[in-house]
């Protein structure tokens, strides 16, 4: 136990260091448009590029920086890193691109996100709509009325919003009726059933039908097969992610994908 708590702390004060000295980077997986096979946007998904540890994912990460409270510096290194890039894919020549980057939940919390997101686009001159933000719903908002009163001042900045991870957790449809989306995830976990599983079809029409009428955008997540895609693109998806299209990779390896915009 104590050994265990030791490698933890250390975890952790490597982590600190890491967030100060660049050691953390964004990979990007291409959303596109079902219909066109148009990439319309990527999701920054962030790695940690440890000198001691080697490459780690966000699951062997991001919790531990919620339960520490370094969270918020994460969030907002994410944010400032994808206007960064923003602003130099377009300097390149490759036009806007919209980048959506996780939110946790814990960020909603405080209203200091709302400056945050505000400093981030004011810094790079990036224009609202270029920056999505991907909200999960969980029950770990210990306000939800305080957090849906954030969400709609980072909203009238003119961002674009996503929630995350639909389907699964706490999802409330009153909240979901509330919250200023323009697009809605459907978790993956739902994709994975959708050529074996007549239920999984079944939620999987319903999030998309739920979507339509809410006016929201509904995102597949997780598409791994053509199959899969076909099946969406029946049901009335209007974009997908997912390793069939692209895995999440370095920003010099999206140019390659943004130059050929249509990517199906
Ligand atoms: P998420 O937001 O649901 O992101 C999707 C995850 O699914 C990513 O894992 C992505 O690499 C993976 N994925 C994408 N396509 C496929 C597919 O076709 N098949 C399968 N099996 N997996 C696929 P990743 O990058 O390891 O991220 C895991 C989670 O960590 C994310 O889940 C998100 O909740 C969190 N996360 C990532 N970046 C950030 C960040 O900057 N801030 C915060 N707060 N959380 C982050
Ligand atoms: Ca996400
Ligand atoms: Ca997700
Ligand atoms: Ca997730």
């Amino acid at each position: 136990m104590q050994q265990e708590l030791d490698s933890r702390r250390l975890l952790e004060s490597r982590f600190r260091y890491a967030i100060s000295h660049n050691e953390l980077v964004l990979h990007y997986q291409p959303q596109v448009d079902l219909s066109t096979g148009m990439l319309v946007s990527v999701e920054a998904l962030v790695r940690w590029q440890s000198p001691d540890y080697g490459l780690l994912y966000p699951d062997e990460f991001i919790s531990m920086a919620e339960e520490v409270g370094l969270i918020c510096e994460i969030g907002q290194w994410v944010m400032l890193a994808a206007c960064q890039q923003i602003l130099s894919w377009q300097q390149a020549g490759m036009g806007w691109v919209r980048v959506a980057v996780n939110v946790s939940p814990l960020e909603l919390g405080s209203d200091a996100i709302v400056d945050r997101v505000a400093d981030a686009l004011a810094s790079y001159g990036i224009p609202p709509e270029c920056l999505e933000l991907e909200i999960t719903e969980t029950l770990s908002i210990s306000d939800p009325e305080m957090a849906l009163a954030i969400i709609n001042q980072i909203k009238a900045l003119g961002v674009v919003l996503a929630i995350d991870d639909f389907g699964v957790g706490y999802s409330n449809l009153g909240y979901l009726k509330r919250f200023p989306a323009e697009r809605l995830k459907i978790d993956q976990s739902f994709v994975r059933g959708l050529s074996h599983s007549a239920h999984d079809k079944a939620i999987v029409a319903t999030i998309i039908q739920l979507a339509r009428s809410l006016s929201m955008q509904a995102l597949a997540e997780g598409v791994e097969t053509e199959q899969e895609a076909k099946i969406l693109l029946e049901l009335g998806a209007h974009l997908i992610q997912g390793y069939w299209v692209s895995r999440p990779v370095s920003s010099t390896d999206l140019e390659v994908m943004l130059r050929q915009a249509c990517v199906l």
